[in-house]
């Protein structure tokens, strides 16, 4: 594995070596625009922000279909990341390919789950310590700090740009408190208010609304992990359903199976609005903001369905 993946950065790295005439360096990039990949398109469209025109960002993950749960890197994204200026990756197991992929790099690695559990974040969420809910990227905190380490790391590798990566950073931190403000709003409109959820994706993002997941923690965690929920879950959760214990369903569209639709068909049969949520960019959208914002708008919207009710 290793011997493949020194070929394929040699073979990248010969142009510009032979045209730059240095001597062992792989990394090729001293005079190019600075590289920066991620895990899933969600941090790829962080990333752009801060980058803007100034550096070149990929995505490892980018289906909208699939669960990037089961995504696997190919020895390509491996050395793709060995390579970057730069990596972005969400930590907390969620994409381990990326934590071994940095491990033979000299990239400067930015992982969100770290900065999350700096935070000191764990004490309050509702989840054990040992078992932190690593859909980091449903908070909003934590992205916006994310931004900023982007912002930072890229004025380290171009300085002539360094007050570009800063400036866009801080915008998108400026955007970012705009949609906490819209998370307060639904907390100051619903505070307290009972949801479900398939997976436990948007956790953060509900906690910081006021809202409560009342989801047997059973039912999530197997659907998260591919597996299939008891039936007790499973009543559990049709119960919480049927009897409108729940003001909205938030239905995350990748981790789709059976069993969750039929957990949606009894949501629309008990006329408990369901809200679409997606684990990673929907098609069509590159823009992170525009993204959170249509999902938090769609959130109200359920909420304030039920109200009229
Ligand atoms: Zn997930």
């Amino acid at each position: 594995m290793r011997r493949t993946l020194a070929a394929t950065v040699a073979l990248l790295g010969a142009g510009a070596m032979a045209l730059a005439g240095c001597s062992g360096t792989d990394d090729g990039t001293d005079s190019g625009t600075p590289t920066v990949v991620t895990s899933t398109n969600v941090w790829s469209s962080v990333a752009s922000a801060v980058a803007g025109d100034k550096a070149t960002v990929t995505s490892l993950y980018t289906n909208s279909e699939g669960d990037p749960h089961e995504f696997e890197a190919s020895a390509a994204d491996t050395a793709e990341v060995t390579d970057a200026d730069v990596v972005v990756l969400n930590g907390g197991h969620y994409d381990a390919y990326m934590e071994d992929a940095i491990k033979g790099s000299e990239a400067t690695a930015i992982n969100a789950f770290d900065l999350l559990a700096g935070e000191g974040h764990d004490a309050g969420d509702g989840h054990d310590h040992g078992d932190m809910n690593e859909h980091v990227f449903y908070d909003l905190a934590v992205v916006g700090e994310v931004a900023t380490e982007v912002g930072d790391a890229l004025a380290d590798k171009d300085p002539a740009n360094a007050e570009t990566f800063r400036t866009n950073a801080k915008a998108f931190n400026e955007k970012i408190t705009g949609l906490r403000g819209q998370l307060a709003d639904i907390k100051a409109a619903h505070d307290g208010t009972k949801v479900a959820q398939t997976e436990p994706l948007a956790g953060y993002l509900l906690d910081e609304a006021g809202l409560i997941d009342v989801a047997p923690a059973g039912f999530t965690q197997s659907v998260e992990e591919g597996q299939s929920p008891s039936a007790a879950d499973r009543a559990a959760m049709e119960d919480l359903l049927s009897s409108r214990t729940v003001h909205a369903l938030v239905y995350n569209t990748q981790a789709v199976d059976s069993v969750t639709e039929s957990v949606l068909a009894s949501a629309q049969k008990s006329g408990v609005p369901v809200v679409k949520f997606t684990e990673t960019l929907p098609d069509g959208v590159t823009d992170y903001i525009a993204w959170q914002s249509g999902q938090i708008q769609a959130l109200s919207a359920a909420l304030g369905d039920h109200a009229a009710h």
